[in-house]
């Protein structure tokens, strides 16, 4: 288990540790238990250490990073491609859109659970406005 630090204890390589058990779809806090039931949706608690991960809300900041992290996946090699060889437009058509879908459908759980255990790492929950 990995106490959660509060004031100077709070360093970067627990902030780190916590995105990437998060990044995995672990329990920011400890890493053993699942952080999603199904694809998306949070579990209410860890089923390990029993940590309130379900209360953290990351509104639409998980889709945002994950159209910034994907857009620069996809569009320098399409810009590239059409540079260098101009392929066909159906063969591009084909591949860029299903590319992107999958690179999406990859990066969005993985960029939440990332947010998810920064969040968990700072103590925020998303609620702090309201
Ligand atoms: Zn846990």
């Amino acid at each position: 288990m990995h106490p959660q630090p509060t004031g100077p204890e709070l360093g970067a390589s627990f902030i780190f540790a916590a995105m990437r058990r998060g990044f995995g779809g672990h329990c920011p806090k400890c890493g053993q238990g699942k952080l999603f039931q199904g694809y998306l949706k949070p579990l209410s608690a860890c089923a390990s250490c029993g940590e309130d991960t379900g209360r953290i809300y990351t509104a639409d900041i998980a889709p945002y990073f994950t159209i910034l992290i994907v857009g620069h996946l996809i569009v320098p090699p399409l810009l590239l491609t059409e540079q260098l060889a101009q392929p066909n437009l159906w063969l591009q058509a084909a591949i860029w859109p299903t590319l992107a879908l999958l690179l999406t459908l990859w990066f969005l759980p993985r960029v939440k659970g990332s947010i998810m255990g920064l969040m968990w790492a700072l103590g925020m929950r998303g609620h702090e406005q309201q």
